[in-house]
């Protein structure tokens, strides 16, 4: 069993199996905290831009609130000003003593609280004190560097949780900070609820592990995620249901697709209700003419595929969507009578 956490979460009425010993478990083992990604200030830092680093680890300092109280073992959740982006546990953490970082202050009133502006002039504006200027005055200080790694447990989150849901878990009020503690038992009852099966604590984290930055064949991790996440359709289905597929339930982002109900090239639209997730094979059957769901949502599975025990076993299952999930059922009722006709 992969989800070990229950409970439902926002929207989500996803009810994994009910393990209470591991739920009691994960909410004493440590903290948890949602990592604020800062695009553009990021890709300053670094040759590659955060992007490539997401998934893997994420760089603070001692300026940063909170920078002691990461610990390994902690559950992290990184997000965006948009959305939650994943979450892992911490399994490493570098600690760089006696790190040089150049900070920049109003010259005026010493506040680090000032913004560029993309056309007035002067190019910058305090809020604290309301003076604009030119050349902010820059200092060297020494700061304490860490870099927190969780790669190997990272689970993308493909934009099942934005923003407003993920402010839900936080213990704080503040929208400033970086290092945000959230609360360690409703996250984890969140995701599960979308459908996230992380690792159990520890499971992941082998000896000695290497954080390569690339797979096989040279491809970023990344760039799959970005690839899967820029297609509108699929993201508002993963939004809509999480990362579960209608059919066999939970699975990972990497074989979750997005199906159309009717065929797409047929409609060129994109309607949710005409769409559901479903696993890359139980999609391929889907659209094969091997699978086929009742106007009722009850799966149908082709005669031919019944001695495959891993088919034949979805025979007279329910859908696993939210009981007020909109589905096209015309739709459905009309892909089952020309699928069920071959069979
Ligand atoms: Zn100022």
């Amino acid at each position: 069993m992969c989800c070990s956490e229950v409970r439902s979460g926002g929207n989500f009425t996803y009810a994994p199996a009910m393990d209470g010993v591991d739920i009691a478990a994960a909410a004493v083992n440590g903290g948890a905290w949602s990592f604020l990604i800062a695009g553009e200030e990021r890709q300053f830092q670094g040759n590659a831009g955060y992007e490539d680093m997401v998934e893997e680890s994420y760089s603070y300092d001692s300026t940063v609130g909170n920078h002691r109280r990461v610990a390994v073992g902690d559950l992290v959740v990184v997000r965006n000003g948009r959305e939650a982006l994943g979450i892992g546990y911490v399994e490493e953490l570098e600690v760089l003593p006696d790190q040089q970082k150049l900070r920049s202050r109003c010259p005026h009133c010493g506040s680090t609280g000032f913004k560029e502006r993309t056309t007035e002039q002067p190019r910058y504006r305090c809020s604290p004190c309301g003076n604009a200027f030119d050349r902010p005055k820059v200092e060297t200080i020494q700061v304490t560097a860490y870099r927190a790694h969780y790669g190997g447990t990272w689970q993308p989150f493909e934009g099942c949780m934005d923003k407003a849901q993920l402010a839900e878990l936080s213990l704080s009020k503040s929208d400033q900070q970086s290092i945000k503690a959230i609360d360690r038992a409703r996250t984890l009852a969140a995701v599960a609820a979308r459908g996230v099966c992380l690792p159990r604590q520890g499971q992941a984290s082998g000896a000695a592990r290497q954080y390569p930055l690339e797979l096989p064949g040279g491809r970023r991790r990344m760039t799959a995620a970005v690839r899967r996440g820029q297609d509108a359709f699929r993201r508002a289905l993963v939004r809509r249901y999480g990362l579960i597929c209608a059919i066999t339930g939970p699975a990972p982002a990497e074989v979750l697709e997005a199906a159309h109900l009717r065929p797409f090239a047929a409609t060129e639209r994109h309607r949710v209700e005409e769409g559901l997730l479903l696993r890359a094979d139980i999609h391929r059957l889907f659209d094969g003419g091997l699978l086929a769901i009742s106007r009722e949502l009850v799966v149908c599975v082709a005669p031919s595929l019944l001695g495959h025990v891993s088919y034949s076993e979805l025979e007279g299952t329910t859908l696993q969507i939210p009981v007020d999930a909109v589905v096209d059922r015309d739709v459905i009722k009309e892909h089952h009578a020309v699928t069920t006709a071959t069979w």
